[in-house]
């Protein structure tokens, strides 16, 4: 005797009492440690057509997993349960009805592409995030269609999904025999004669599917497609429905309620505001690269002046806080002025300084690579180079630097 698929009609009965007919240990790969049980009747819709199997007990024995093997619905528990014992099938109604929501949610939205495009869902899962607890997060529907449609489309067909909600239309599951099933025209993604079942959403969508469905169209409560792309020359379709698009809602008010203190905008501004806020930041942008090019002429100028008026052939200049990019455009402009070595402390930071160094081509008796290895003894310097050019850092205050290099290094 096949087991009784009570959510085949009524998706809401959360526990029954039912008898065992079979028990074995399993030998299926990765289940060797449970027992594999059927039952006259079950309130567990086994894993299939994109998603997970209901989660509970038999009794307080954990039910590990539900699969549909050559027709039987398998039970795998973590127990043995000997025929002909009767025990209480209890399922967690809440995560079903989550399920439902977004798995409708899906079917309703296929329905109006199709009726629209003619197009066909050739691709569906449930995601869904748990808690470590195990708990449910989230769960969202991906679903993929069979031809491109537009962002205007979708929004409208996500429009029309939620007037059908609204209009709190019925939702049931027959079981056509396969003479019936030649009279009734629905979607489906496999060639099924035998064992049909169609979930009708009245009015809106006739569809093969095994999994439990909700009464009504309004149990949906709210469906959002949440992100959309080209897919396999169709298209890839996330949504949220049910108490996950309201969860999203609330999530999403709280980041633009964020958005709209920052760019003290009004509900609705964020974007107009946040395009307004990246032209202001180009601007300023352009106003930075335009004061530092002036700054490093001017300091240019006054590193000449020190060249021209200090005798040592070490000039140590300081320039705090400009970029090691001006700090090389001061050694290179410079170095051809005079036989020096020029080194630019810039960067300034409450340790020291990053510095940058370089040396007249005519100095060949000085060595920069030597210079370095000084520096790192003396000063507490990082980094080395080349002959022609040494940088790093130093953890020394500007007159302990300016004292060594007075006495030439
Ligand atoms: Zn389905």
């Amino acid at each position: 005797m096949k087991t009784l698929k009570i959510f085949d009609t009524d998706a809401f009965v959360d526990s029954n009492e039912a008898t065992v007919t079979d028990c074995k240990k399993s030998n299926k790969e990765g289940y060797e440690d449970y027992y594999e049980v059927i039952t006259d009747s079950t309130i567990f819709a086994p894993e299939g057509g994109g998603q997970k199997c209901d989660e509970g007990f038999f009794d307080d024995v954990k039910v590990i997993d539900v699969q549909e093997i050559n027709g039987e619905i398998v039970h795998f528990l973590e127990s043995e349960i000997k025929a002909d014992t009767k025990v209480l099938q209890k399922i967690d109604l809440n995560l079903r009805f989550r399920r439902m929501q977004n798995h409708n949610a899906e079917h309703l939205i296929c329905g109006l592409i199709h009726a629209k495009f003619g197009f066909d869902n050739v691709g569906f899962h449930l995601s869904e995030v748990r808690n470590d607890d195990g708990s449910l997060e989230s769960i969202e529907a991906i679903m993929d269609v069979d031809g491109p449609i537009s962002a205007e489309d979708l929004k409208e067909i996500e429009m029309k999904a939620n007037v059908a909600i609204s209009e709190n239309v019925p939702i049931y599951a027959i079981l056509p025999s396969a003479e019936e099933a030649e009279k009734i025209s629905y979607r489906s993604k496999l060639d099924i004669s035998e064992n049909l079942r169609l979930v009708i959403i009245d009015g809106y969508d006739v569809c093969a599917c095994c999994a439990p469905c909700l009464d009504s169209s309004a149990q949906i409560q709210l469906v959002k497609i949440v992100d959309f792309f080209p897919h396999r020359g169709g298209m890839r379709l996330t949504l949220k429905a049910g108490i996950d698009a309201v969860k999203d809602y609330i999530a999403l008010h709280d980041d633009n309620k964020g958005t709209m203190k920052i760019l003290s905008c009004e509900r609705g501004r964020c974007a107009e505001a946040a395009e307004r806020m990246n032209v202001k930041l180009t601007e300023a942008h352009e106003d930075k690269v335009s004061l530092k090019r002036q700054i490093t002429v001017m300091l240019e100028k006054e590193l000449k002046n020190t060249i021209r008026m200090q005798e040592s052939t070490y000039i140590v200049y300081f320039a705090d806080s400009i970029d090691e990019i001006q700090a090389r455009a001061l050694i290179n402009d410079n170095i051809n002025e005079a036989e020096k070595v020029i080194i630019v402390m810039f960067e300034k930071t409450d340790d020291g300084y990053r510095f940058v160094a370089g040396k007249n081509e005519n100095l060949t008796e000085i060595s920069l690579k030597d210079l370095a290895a000084k520096m790192r003894e003396k000063l507490n310097a990082r980094g080395g180079g080349s002959e022609q050019m040494i940088q790093g850092s130093i953890a020394a205050d500007r007159d302990t630097i300016s004292e060594y290099f007075k006495n030439e290094p």
